[in-house]
């Protein structure tokens, strides 16, 4: 096994321009969420040449993809990409990492597919993290149904094998009010945007009383249309997070609470919408990420210590709710970057990036070689995927 884990390492470093240039590539063309045209493409493209057969427009979605490798009967194994953008920042998210270490763990598996032990790899691109959900239309579309176990990298300042995820919910108000001259006539408005404004004050004091490891922001996404029109349409968008899914729930009700008190006060009406699709926490699982790190070590890649209180949330959490599933953190970064900076967009096509991103790959594809190898780690996998809650 050594002897193949060495050639995977040589394949990954003999595909490393190749996959830089598809990374940066991505990278310098960022599109959001399910417009991931050129990117889902381009990594089609990629598989393709490799060997891989390629189903794009998965699941109902342009720019989901699924790349196979077949070499017997056996478990299948899939390696998950994500290659959305963010609005006005780009690739503050590092996606262009996640794609590049994904395909280029694929393309070192197919490069030895004639010593691989039986079984599946699978290559899904997952469109739209970065809240469009594209993995829960995935999971409802079936894709993971004969999925056996998945695991994806994610990029950060710091190599961390499990980060935990908080559940989100995504929560739209609506305000509708009266519009009205707002010098010559404001007592026959209703003001739309003082309800907005009036939520997020209601939201920042209940933000005092919450948990410390939830989390709730929001955005003005109406706020009218002139200074000298009373606004007769206003809205936000509030995202609500917490490490389990009943008190996030239990959170979401609080917030539509403060919502309903703001336009009670204003004299406004209200309509809540939550959007659908929320985000679930990540379910642990030790047998795979103990093989992560085992292949970690091999290359000598030290573990920074867990980062209480710095979580965020993803759709992979999702996954790990229907199959064992991991989402390591690697170092693309210098330590200290927060992630969606600008900062961030810059460090995800540097030297470091690439480090990050080929160490990444060749883990990934040490580690599904691993699973296809093992049965018996496969099978502790999915005990303990079972057993716990
Ligand atoms: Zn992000
Ligand atoms: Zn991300």
């Amino acid at each position: 096994m050594t002897g193949l884990k060495d050639q995977l390492g040589q394949a990954v470093d003999r595909l490393g321009d190749e996959l830089a240039t598809l990374s940066h590539r991505i990278h310098d063309h960022p599109e959001l969420g399910f417009q991931e045209v050129q990117a889902s493409g381009w990594l089609s493209e990629f598989l393709t040449a490799k060997g891989f057969k390629v189903e794009r427009g998965i699941a109902g979605m342009d720019t989901a993809f699924r790349a196979s490798i077949e070499t017997g009967d056996g478990p299948t194994l899939a390696i998950l990409c994500e290659y959305d953008a963010l609005p006005g920042i780009g690739h503050a998210c590092g996606h262009n990492v996640i794609a590049a270490a994904g395909a280029g763990a694929g393309a070192a598996l197919a490069a030895l597919r004639g010593a691989l032990p039986r079984g599946r790899v699978q290559v899904i691109g997952t469109p739209a993290e970065e809240g469009g959900g594209g993995k829960v239309r995935l999971i409802r579309g079936g894709v993971f149904e004969k999925v056996d176990a998945a695991m994806m990298i994610h990029g950060l300042d710091a190599w961390i094998g499990h980060p935990d995820l908080l559940g989100i919910m995504r929560l739209v108000f609506e305000f509708a009010g009266k519009a009205a001259h707002a010098a010559m006539d404001p007592w026959e408005g209703v003001n739309a945007l003082d309800g907005v404004i009036q939520t997020f004050n209601n939201v920042a004091m209940l933000r005092q009383q919450v948990r410390p490891d939830a989390r709730i922001h929001g955005i003005i996404t109406n706020g009218g249309g002139a200074p000298n029109i009373i606004p007769e349409s206003a809205a936000a968008t509030f995202y609500v997070r917490a490490p389990d899914l009943d008190y996030m729930w239990q959170l979401v009700e609080r917030v539509e609470a403060c919502a309903h008190g703001a336009a009670k006060a204003t004299g406004c009406a209200l309509e809540t919408k939550r959007l659908d699709g929320h985000y679930e926490p990540m379910k642990r699982n030790a047998a795979l990420l103990d093989t992560f790190r085992a292949n970690m070590k091999i290359l000598g890649v030290e573990e920074s210590p867990p980062m209480p209180g710095r979580a965020g949330s993803s759709d992979v959490g999702n996954v790990s709710q229907v199959i064992p599933t991991i989402q390591p953190y690697v170092q693309i970064a210098p330590a200290g970057t927060p992630i969606h900076s600008r900062a961030f967009e810059a460090a995800a096509v540097t030297p470091l990036a690439r480090d990050g991103m080929l160490k990444a790959a060749k883990i990934m594809a040490m580690t599904t070689l691993d699973l296809l190898a093992e049965p018996a780690l496969l099978a502790r996998a999915q005990q303990e995927f079972i057993a716990s809650p």
